[in-house]
This record gives structure tokens, sequence and C-alpha cells, in this order.
């Protein structure tokens, strides 16, 4: 059911959130937003961690201001999307998004047979709308710092304590709008450790071809946050439970499938998931070719024909080589993986007998000084770890011997551009309702800056 719960409000003593909570830029433009007289809360995904407990991944600000009168109010916002505008409030480490309440994710009226314009239909709403055109109840929530209160016009606190992802509008109307919506479904439930309501669930297997929808790029944008935050196993079993890595990871699901007798069923033991539950353990974001090389690791050993452990005693390079490219052509089939990353995984994946120091004449020094040698460190750890081989010694070796950081590719005489390191996704496709945004988090985890969809 999702009719009007109505509204809810929490004030101070009934929740825990407290002010050193809420990151010291996020202040800054809450209070002055307030000062000018404009409301101004938290929202979204930021309030449902710091009611959890948890360090929101980012904190995003929506108000009653406009967004001319935003940009009068920071001399540090830059002013991002061509139809509904949003400012990034740039501060020394962190980008406080800013967004007006709006009442439509996105909706136009039918371009003017005179200008040829479409012009959006009323966008800008109360705190209410705006609440109703978001996801997720959990993700529907606002908190007023300045009272403390935390706002519920959605159902989402009863939500929270049911520990259940359910969509706001009807879920397959919401799916319909945004099939992506199924990723993210998919993202707080593996996140938090939630369940995914049954209605919310059901719809998304009816719709889950729907997500073929998504521009390439975007589906490879969510594949990488599901991945990259800790929470990839659970990630990918909810991806298989709810039929959408039919569709998302078509080769993965392949692979499960013929794992397995029962095809309902994926393996609960594979070496898939204990890569990536390994891979969940990692404190530091790791590059995407790492995670690529992970999640493609499993397709070498079987291209190899190898048990995993012996990976690492492999003697033919050109092998390892021709199996990576092989398996990669494939994959980029469905996933829209760039040369580049393609490039790095494939140096990480052949560079890994050379980290197993054992009767070898390798010269550490000269290893340890390759722009991919922390990538290739890394998936030794996880991967070595993963299929209990035995890499405890090298490992303690290369801690003592890596680089503090990675030296730039350039300097090995790779591409230049290799030394930057973006996100594995090209621009955004014309016309997206979204706008892709860089920001570093409000306490940025370590490791490269992260791209993510502008989406509050
Ligand atoms: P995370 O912790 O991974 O950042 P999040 O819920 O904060 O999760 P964001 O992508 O940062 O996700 O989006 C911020 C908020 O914007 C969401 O919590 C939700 O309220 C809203 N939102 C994001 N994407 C959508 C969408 N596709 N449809 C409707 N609302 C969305
Ligand atoms: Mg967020």
């Amino acid at each position: 059911m999702n009719a009007s719960p109505g509204l809810r409000v929490l004030t101070q003593t009934e929740h825990s959130i407290r002010d050193h909570a809420v990151h010291p830029d996020a202040w800054k433009v809450l209070r002055r937003l307030h000062q000018a007289g404009h409301t101004a809360y938290l929202v979204g995904g930021t309030v449902r961690d710091l009611y959890l407990g948890r360090v929101p991944k980012d904190f995003d600000v929506a108000t009653t201001a406009k967004p001319n009168e935003i940009k009068r109010l920071f001399r540090n916002a830059f002013m991002i999307g061509r139809r509904f505008r949003l400012a990034h409030i740039k501060f020394y480490d962190s980008v406080i998004e800013v967004a007006t309440f709006r009442q439509e994710t996105d909706r136009f009226e039918e371009p003017s047979p005179e200008t040829g314009e479409a012009r959006a239909i009323r966008i800008y709403g109360t705190p209410e709308e705006d609440a109703r055109r978001r996801d997720f109840t959990i993700n529907g929530l606002f908190y007023d710092p300045f009272r403390a209160h935390v706002i519920d016009y959605v159902g989402g606190l009863v939500d929270m304590e049911k520990r259940i992802v359910r969509t706001i509008a009807p879920p397959d109307a919401s799916y319909e709008e945004d099939p992506a919506r199924m990723i993210r479904a998919v993202r707080a439930a593996a996140r938090l450790g939630f369940a995914i309501e049954a209605d919310t669930g059901e719809a998304i297997i009816r719709h889950r071809e729907a997500i073929l929808r998504c521009p390439k790029a975007r589906l490879l944008e969510e594949l990488m946050i599901l991945l990259k935050y800790n929470s990839a196993e659970r990630s990918l079993r909810l991806l298989w439970n709810f039929g959408l890595m039919e569709y998302i990871l078509p080769m993965h699901h392949a692979y499960l499938l013929r794992r397995n007798n029962l095809p309902l069923h994926p393996p609960n033991q594979d070496v898939l998931f204990d890569l990536v539950s390994m891979l969940d353990l990692e404190s530091a974001a790791p590059d995407p070719s790492v995670i690529f090389s992970l999640i493609l690791f499993p397709f070498v050993l079987e291209r190899l024909d190898l048990a995993p452990k012996l990976f690492w005693s492999h003697k033919s390079t050109s092998a390892v080589i021709t199996a990576v490219e092989s398996i990669f052509d494939e994959f980029s089939k469905s996933v829209d993986i760039s040369k580049r990353f393609r490039g790095r995984a494939l140096e990480i994946l052949t560079a890994q007998p050379r980290l197993v120091l054992r009767g070898s004449n390798i010269r550490p020094d000269k290893l340890a000084q390759k722009p991919y040698f922390l990538d290739s460190f890394m998936f030794f750890k996880i991967a070595s770890r993963a299929v209990d081989f035995d890499t405890q010694s090298d490992i303690a070796f290369w801690e003592k011997h890596k680089p503090k950081s990675q030296p730039p590719r350039h300097a090995a005489g790779g591409d230049p551009s290799a030394a930057v390191r973006p996100e594995p996704h090209g621009a955004p496709p014309p016309g997206r309702r979204r706008h892709r945004r860089r920001r570093h988090r409000g306490r940025p985890p370590p490791g490269p800056a992260q791209n993510q969809t502008a989406t509050q």
C-alpha cells in the first residue's frame, strides 16, 4: 500500500541526529540559506543515513530558494543541469548539492508549435511535493537542522523501523517512470541490510527487462556504486534474486546458472561471491579496474581451466592475455567499459605472478614503481584471500616496499591521460533527466573521487 500516511514530525528528543554529525560545510550552506529567510533542509539519503547513525555519502540540501537566489547567495556556487538547475556549492574538500524543492522529477509540456520549445510545467513545489517525487520512503525524509526536526511526509520512519525499502509511488508507476530505481532499490537494500518490501520487489521482477531502457552509461554508473561501497556481495545476490542480473550482468547470470544444477538458485558458495565478499572488506575505494578484474577473474580461471590457487603460478602470460581479451570482448557487449579500464585490468591480471616472491628473481623496487602496481597489489590481496591462497609473507613484503602513492602512468611511458582517474563512463547521454556530478563527499572516503548522478 502506498496510501498517503500523513505528516509525521520527530522532535529533538525523539531521534538521535546530533549537530556534530552534519558536515561543517553543509552547516555553512544551511545557515546562509536560513539567514536569507529561506527554508533549508537536509534531504534524501543524507537524512536516512544520519537517522541510522551512519556517515552519509553526501550531504544534500533542498530549499525554497530559487536557483538564481542560490547563485546570488554563494560565490562558490556552480549551477549544473539545463532544465532543472541545481547548485554545487564547492568547498575545499567537499561539494554540497543544493536544489530548490520541486514538484516533479522532470516533466515537460509538448513543445510549443510556434517556438519549438518545451516549457517546463510548474517544476518547483512544496517540501511535501518534493518528498513525494522521490524514489523510496526511506529516501523521502527531511531534516530541519534549526529545529532538529525529522519531517516525514511519506511513511519513511515506519519503513525505517521495519527495515524495508518501499517505493513512494505505486511500484509499477515508479519503475515505468525511471527503471533505474530497480537498481537503486537493490543498492539501498544491500547497503543498509534492509529487505525489499513485497510489492516493491515483485514489481522489479515484472519490470526487470525495462532496465535495458536505461542508457548504458547510467547502468555502468549504478553498477559501480553497487560494487564499490562494501556491499557488493549482497548486491549481486539481490540482482540475482530479483532477476536483474540477467540484464545487467548477463555473463555472470549465465556463469551462475552453469555453476549450479538448480537454475533458480545461485550457488551459495562460489569463487565469484568469495571475491566480492573480500572486496567488501576493503576500506579504501578501489579503482574500477580492480573491481572489473575481480568480477571477471572467475571467467579467467574458467578459460584457463585453472584451480584458483594455481593462477599465480601460471606461466603463460600470453594465454592470460588471450583469455582476458576475449572475456572483455564479451563483457563489453553488455557493460560499457572504457578501453582505459580494460587496459588497466589486463595489466593487473598479468602482473599477478610477479607479486609472488617465492623463488622468483623479481626486482621488487622495479615492480613497485610501475604505474599499475598499487591496483595490482590490491587485487592480489583481495583475490588471494578470497581463494585461500597463502600470500601473507608476500603481502607483508609489498606493504613495506609499496610506494605511498601510485606513480603517474605517463612516468612509465604509458598514456599520459591515463594518469587521471575518472570513473568508467563517458559524457552523460543527451537530455538525461539527471545530471552527472563529480563531488567529493562531505567526508570523503580514501581513494579516487567519485562520480554520482545528481539526483536529489
Ligand atoms: P547514497 O547513500 O548511495 O548516496 P542516496 O539515496 O543518497 O544513496 P543519491 O543518488 O545521493 O542516493 O540521491 C539522493 C536522493 O535523491 C535520494 O535519497 C532520493 O531521495 C533522490 N533520488 C535519487 N535518485 C532518484 C530517482 N531515480 N528517482 C527519485 N528520486 C531519486
Ligand atoms: Mg546520497
